[in-house]
C-alpha cells in the first residue's frame, strides 16, 4: 500500500530549516520504501548493504555489485518461508548501489521468467527499464 505521506516526509527532510542533501542511508531506506509499496515481488524482499570483502566472502565474486537470490527457510513449525534476499555492494559509490538495487530487484520481480539459466531475459530487461524510468528519468 503506497504512502506518499511518509515517503514524502522523508524526501523532503530539513535540518534547521534548510533543505539538505539525504544521506546514504537515507537514500537507501527511501528507495526501499517505494519500491515495495510501487513494485511488490511475489515473496519479501530483504536488501543487505555489504562491504567488497563479505559479499566476496559469501562467494559472490563474479557480482562484484550484488545479487539477488531467493531463500527457503525451514521455519520450526517446518513451514517452508520464502524471501529474496538481495545483497548490495557498499563499498562502491551511491549511484552504482543505486542501479544495482533496480537491477536486483528486476530479478526479484522477474524470478520465474528465467529460461534456460539466462538470468537477462527481454522480461528482465523490460522490467528493468520501468524501473529505471520510474526513479531516474522525469
Ligand atoms: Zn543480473
Amino acid at each position: 500500500m503506497r504512502d506518499y505521506e511518509d515517503v514524502e516526509d522523508e524526501r523532503c527532510k530539513y535540518l534547521h530549516g534548510q533543505p539538505r542533501q539525504l544521506t546514504v542511508d537515507e537514500k537507501f531506506r527511501l528507495i526501499l520504501k517505494l519500491l515495495r509499496a510501487d513494485f511488490p515481488a511475489e515473496y519479501p524482499v530483504k536488501v543487505r548493504r555489504r562491504n567488497n570483502e563479505i559479499l566476496k566472502r559469501g562467494g559472490h565474486k563474479d557480482a562484484p555489485y550484488g545479487w539477488c537470490s531467493l531463500v527457503h527457510e525451514d521455519t520450526p513449525k517446518s513451514e517452508q518461508k520464502r524471501y529474496f534476499l538481495i545483497e548490495i555492494n557498499c563499498s562502491v559509490p551511491w549511484h552504482n548501489q543505486f542501479t544495482t538495487i533496480l537491477h536486483e530487484w528486476s530479478h526479484a520481480l522477474t524470478w520465474e521468467e528465467v529460461v534456460e539459466g539466462r538470468d537477462h531475459s527481454d522480461i528482465f530487461h523490460r522490467k528493468f527499464g520501468v524501473l529505471y524510468r520510474e526513479y531516474v528519468e522525469d
